[in-house]
């Protein structure tokens, strides 16, 4: 059975500054241990100083298609290039903002493995469909259309991470045991096509995550870390996270 280590990665959104970059490479830097993945996700100007400043990165998204007439978009493999090393695909602002669906966001996957690219694959339910008990119907869904379009293999090289819409950003963060149900019943789905590789997948838990709730959150059985917005603006905040999810997978 692969063993699993814990992640801790830092989604800046559209913020950030080469001031920020350096203050929070120099504290992650002192943190990082063999035992944890730290991998920040800044905009992608600032993804050539955070490698520089020793920090592994990755973009929030990439295009989903070779090189060519997209004005506006980043290439990919230009990402890899670089010496990134993760992109996220399909986090819930680009599926809610920029009209990402399901089918956007398998290609957007399929395109970061041809270039070398870890994905992490976001997912998660909105307010309305864990108020009407589709929580599990989405996630699935989500997934499926990856599964669908590359096979569960295709997992195998990548992170899960559940972020329920509502939890973004917003302050509200699913229990422990909410998480854990979802975390679990995604090993569990994954487990019932390949059960070695459910077990080796990371699977991050993103939604509101901060120094007072990490702990308890890290300690669930099937949740192998997070993926932090907000609190990964601010060093302290930032670090004390990463700390507690030491020893915890
Ligand atoms: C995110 O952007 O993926 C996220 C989880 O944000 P926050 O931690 O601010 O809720």
């Amino acid at each position: 059975m692969t063993k699993r280590k814990p992640m801790v990665a830092g989604n800046w959104k559209m913020n950030g500054s080469l001031a920020l970059v350096e203050q929070l490479s120099d504290a992650i830097n002192e943190t990082k241990s063999a035992e944890l993945d730290i991998v920040l996700f800044p905009p992608f100007p600032l993804i050539p100083a955070m490698l520089k400043a020793g920090v592994i990165s990755g973009s929030q998204t990439i295009c989903e298609n070779e090189p060519g007439a997209y004005t506006g978009e980043v290439d990919a493999q230009l990402i890899k290039d670089l010496g990134a090393q993760y992109t996220l695909v399909g986090h819930s602002e680009r599926r809610s903002i920029y009209k990402e669906n399901s089918t956007t966001v398998a290609n957007k996957f399929a395109r970061a493995q041809n270039v070398g690219l870890t994905p992490i694959l976001c997912v998660g339910e909105s307010e309305s469909e864990r108020e009407n008990a589709l929580t599990e119907q989405v996630v699935a869904a989500q997934i499926d259309a990856v599964i669908e379009k590359l096979g569960v293999a295709a997992l195998k090289d990548s992170v899960i991470a559940y972020e329920p819409v509502w939890a973004i950003g917003t302050g509200k963060t699913a229990s422990p045991e909410q998480a854990q149900n979802v975390h679990k019943f995604i090993r569990d789905k994954i487990a019932a096509l390949d059960s070695n590789l459910a077990q080796g997948l990371t699977i991050l838990y993103g939604g509101s995550v901060n120094e007072k709730n990490s702990e308890s959150l890290f300690a669930q059985a099937d949740i192998d870390g997070g993926l932090i917005g907000g609190a990964s603006l601010k060093a302290d905040s930032f670090i004390a996270i990463c700390n507690s999810a030491k020893g915890t997978v």
